[in-house]
């Protein structure tokens, strides 16, 4: 690649091109650049089929983990580092990464909000030591208000998790274990403004 800029705009279109629905760049301690990728979470599983979503998952996570290998060929190939965080990584909870590089916010739900999306993205990550600039959010106007005005998350739950402004999560966890993601369900980001 010529520069730095062209290999960022290339991994980003593969990824977009190739089943990621979104892609933004962000760094930990203050240096160490980290891809961060929305990949989708349907809302077509059916959730009260365990076996079902676990397959669909599996295949999602696979798909995912084979575009993030090729990514990381691409990195390599160039003379970087590339190490894969895959949504279902050990390393843990992608939001606070998710929301430092421009997908999304923090929903009332506890989850990233993304104004195309809603909740319904999957994240993983790479960390590498090449030089790639932290991202802009181009709509970063909708993704500060994905919340205002909406409270169909807090509606829709069952279990009333979400009430006097805290999240009980004693009152979520039965329902969970039986499959509930109604508050992700209901979450369609932009959509909810109109
Ligand atoms: S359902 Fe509405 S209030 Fe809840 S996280 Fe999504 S946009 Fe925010
Ligand atoms: S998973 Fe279900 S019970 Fe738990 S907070 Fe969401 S909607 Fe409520």
């Amino acid at each position: 690649m010529e520069n730095s800029a062209d290999l960022q705009n290339h991994l980003t279109n593969k990824l977009l091109q190739q089943g990621a629905l979104a892609v933004g760049y962000t760094k930990i301690r203050q240096q160490e650049p980290v891809m961060v990728i929305g990949f989708p979470f349907s809302d077509q599983w059916i959730l009260n089929h365990p076996f079902y979503i676990t397959k669909r998952f599996e295949e999602e996570v696979w798909t995912s983990w084979k575009l993030l290998r090729d990514i990381a060929q691409v990195l390599r190939s160039e003379g970087y580092s590339a190490d894969i965080k895959t949504p279902l990584s050990l390393f843990g909870d992608f939001r606070p990464l998710a929301i430092a590089a421009g997908l999304g916010n923090w929903g009332k739900n506890g989850l990233v909000t993304n104004p195309n999306y809603g909740s319904k993205l999957l994240f993983a990550a790479i960390f590498t030591n090449a030089p790639l600039q932290g991202s802009v959010a181009e709509n970063l106007g909708l993704i500060n208000e994905s919340c205002d005005n909406c409270s169909l998350c807090i509606d829709a739950c069952p279990a009333k998790a979400f009430q006097d402004n805290r999240f009980h999560k004693i009152r979520c966890f039965p329902k969970a274990l039986r499959g509930c993601s109604e508050c992700l369900q209901v979450c369609r980001g932009r959509v909810q403004l109109h």
